[in-house]
């Protein structure tokens, strides 16, 4: 991963704020032309015509006219970017940026490099035959920990290697982005890292994913996602607990609710890390990595229903929902796939969690508690996670059996407590947080 923390000086700081700031004003700009379009009405500009635009505005726009042209591009090309990748990327349609939450923008590099194809020719302009020159991004090595990277109109701003980096070479990029999020700047070089290669041996793993138990291999192994403990969920409640106490705008106020950002920030770092971690291990050790098909969005649904009908167990649900986001399901999943491309499947995740791994025999008995299994046929015990990845591994998630229907056609209502569900964390007496 070819991100690293950055250290900028006041000066550069403030000059990079400012940066951001026009980044999101442009950005945002991009979002409202795009939100104004309906069927039937001439498309939204595309990037060519947003970057004549830009010039315009520029030029009318004092204050957007002193920020640095370059940033400003980078965003509507990155607006662009977003939008093309609208269907495939997971994020949907680009939404509009928030100060203090969304803040970024993207470098392109300065140096001019000759660019070569895939073969290693050079390549070549099509109508001139002269050679095509591409961005570099500059890059300058302190020392075995130091390197400092241009910023437009902040010169040069220092950023420190980490572990992988220090030995390594330095990243090779056209772009960068920086970003600042929870107090600290960070540099992110676009650059595609390689596949992590598979071992070869044949090697097939099935991963179960729970609230209790993060990850289930079917190995036998029970990774568990790090949270914070009880000592710093103490800490993130007293200092809400001052914040709301504290006068409205006072400068208390913003100084409690950023140490509590800092705090609920750490949680998020070690979940990113151990996500990385786990991913690696499973993409270096395993020809196949098997996952199963989970559709967080619905699982992570608000019981809050509609002020005419109002849900039930609104807030066990979102406490549920909670730690359902914070096992990091998805971030594992998708960096799995990062790692080891084409190597990731999904098996569909009815019974999984019911059916033997041993003989196949799929009962809603056998499930005794939320970590016994005990099939009910053939008497086999195992661990009720570890059977489950076992299934994912074996990519057996059982076939669905038709409802039993009531008379000719019709389908019996579902039962408050369906027979298919998994015992949920509230009814075996897990605290959820
Ligand atoms: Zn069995």
């Amino acid at each position: 991963m070819s991100r690293f923390r950055m250290y900028p000086t006041p000066a550069q700081a403030e000059q990079m704020l400012t940066h951001c700031a026009h980044a999101r004003y442009v950005w945002n700009l991009a979002v409202e032309q795009h939100s104004h379009w309906r069927q039937g009405r001439k498309s939204a500009p595309g990037f060519a015509e947003q970057c004549r635009q830009l010039t315009e505005a520029r030029r009318e726009n004092e204050w957007l006219g002193s920020g640095n042209a370059d940033v400003q591009q980078q965003a509507l090309k990155d607006f662009a970017k977003a939008r093309n990748a609208r269907f495939t990327s997971g994020f949907g349609e680009p939404t509009w940026r928030k100060k203090y939450k969304h803040e970024g923008f993207r470098v392109i590099g300065t140096d001019r490099v000759p660019e070569y194809s895939a073969d290693g020719s050079p390549k070549l302009n099509a109508k001139t035959g002269k050679q095509v020159m591409g961005r570099s991004v500059v890059v300058h090595r302190l020392n075995r920990r130091w390197a400092q990277v241009k910023v437009p109109g902040c010169g040069w701003v220092r950023f420190r290697l980490s572990a992988k980096g220090k030995g390594g070479t330095l990243p090779d990029a056209k772009t960068f982005r920086v970003t600042f999020r929870n107090g600290q700047w960070h540099i992110a070089f676009a650059v595609i890292p390689e596949p992590t290669p598979a071992p070869g041996t044949g090697e097939v793993i099935g991963i179960d994913r729970g609230v209790t138990i993060t990850a289930a291999l079917s190995d036998g192994r029970t990774p568990n996602c790090p949270h914070l403990t009880t000592k710093e969920r103490a800490k993130i409640r007293k200092h809400e607990r001052r914040a709301a106490r504290a006068e409205k705008g006072s400068p208390e106020k913003a100084a409690e609710y950023a140490k509590v950002a800092k705090l609920k920030a750490r949680e998020a770092n070690r979940r990113k890390d151990w996500c990385e971690k786990t991913s690696t291990m499973l993409a270096r050790s395993y020809d196949l990595v098997r996952f199963e098909k989970l559709n967080i969005k619905n699982m992570s649904r608000s019981a809050k229903g509609t002020v005419e009908q109002p849900g039930k167990n609104v807030a066990q649900k979102s406490g549920l929902n909670r730690s359902i986001l914070a096992q990091g399901w998805g971030l594992l999943r998708q960096r799995t796939e990062h790692k080891a491309p084409g190597r990731v499947e999904d098996v569909p995740a009815p019974y999984t969690s019911l059916r033997c791994s041993a003989c196949g025999w799929i009962e809603k008995k056998s499930r005794k508690s939320q970590a016994d299994f005990e099939c009910v046929s053939c008497g086999f015990t195992c661990n009720a996670d570890t059977n489950a990845a076992t299934n994912v591994a074996a990519g057996q998630g059982g076939i669905p059996r038709p409802r039993r229907t009531a008379g000719a056609g019709g389908a019996t209502a579902a039962t408050s407590r369906s027979s298919a569900r998994e015992p949920q964390p509230n009814w075996v007496g897990i605290p959820l947080f």
